[in-house]
C-alpha cells in the first residue's frame, strides 16, 4: 500500500491524480491519492506531488494553511518523497533568479531556478526530451516553464534541452520544468513510485 498526496491548494491538481490512478493500475500497485489542503492528511502520505501552476499563489497558499514547515520537517527528518512540476519546481529550489518578495518556499533542491525563463521565448510548447534511465524520449510539455540555471551539491540533472536543465534528483526529490501529468505517458510518475517505495 501507498499512499500518496497531491497539493490541493492550486495548479494541475486533478490532471495529476488522473494519470496516477492510471500508474497505479498499470503498476498493480495498492494505494491511495490525497487531495492535501491541511497538515493532517499531510502526515499520512509516504510522497507528495507539488503540482505546476502558480508558484506565488501557491506558495502564499502553502504558508497561510501552515502547511509549508510540516512539509519542510517531514522531508528532513523523514526523507519524504517530493516530485515538483513546473511551479513546483521552483517551490523546491534553494535559489531562484529574480526572486519575488514574500514567496515562501520549501527550498530544499540545490538548485537555481528561472522563473517563466522558456516563457519568455514561447509561451508553451512540446518536445520529446531524452531522461537519463529512459529508454525513449519523454513527451514533455512545458507551459511558461522555468529553467534551472545550475545545480550544486547532491543535486543530480536527469535531462537537457541544449544547455538548459530541465529535470534534476536530489535523493527521493524530483524536479522537473515541465507537466508530465499532461501526456498519457506515465514513465515519470512510475519513476516517482519507485523513489517513494526505495
Ligand atoms: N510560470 C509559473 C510560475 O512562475 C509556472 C508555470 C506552470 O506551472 N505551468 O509559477
Amino acid at each position: 500500500m501507498v499512499d500518496i498526496g497531491i497539493l490541493g491548494v492550486q495548479g494541475a491538481i486533478s490532471e495529476h491524480k488522473a494519470i496516477m490512478e492510471k500508474t497505479l493500475k498499470e503498476l498493480e500497485i495498492n494505494g491511495r491519492i490525497y487531495i492535501i489542503k491541511d497538515r493532517d492528511t499531510l502526515n499520512k502520505i509516504d510522497g507528495l506531488i507539488i503540482p505546476g501552476g502558480e508558484s506565488t499563489t501557491i506558495s502564499k497558499m502553502i504558508y497561510r494553511l501552515k502547511l509549508l514547515e510540516i512539509i519542510i520537517d517531514r522531508i528532513e527528518d523523514e526523507d519524504l518523497a517530493v516530485m515538483g512540476t513546473c511551479a513546483g519546481c521552483i517551490i523546491l529550489a534553494k535559489k531562484i533568479v529574480d526572486p519575488v518578495e514574500n514567496l515562501h518556499l520549501i527550498s530544499v533542491i540545490d538548485m537555481e531556478v528561472h522563473r517563466n525563463a522558456f516563457g519568455r521565448q514561447r509561451e508553451s510548447f512540446e518536445q520529446f526530451v531524452n531522461i537519463k534511465n529512459f529508454e525513449k524520449p519523454f513527451p514533455a510539455v512545458f507551459i511558461r516553464a522555468p529553467i534551472i540555471t545550475r545545480t550544486w551539491g547532491n543535486c543530480k540533472i536527469l535531462s537537457r534541452i541544449d544547455d538548459s536543465i530541465i529535470m534534476v534528483q536530489q535523493d527521493k526529490l524530483l524536479a522537473m520544468s515541465f507537466h508530465p501529468e499532461l501526456t498519457d505517458d506515465t514513465r515519470i510518475h512510475r519513476y516517482f513510485i519507485n523513489l517513494i517505495k526505495n
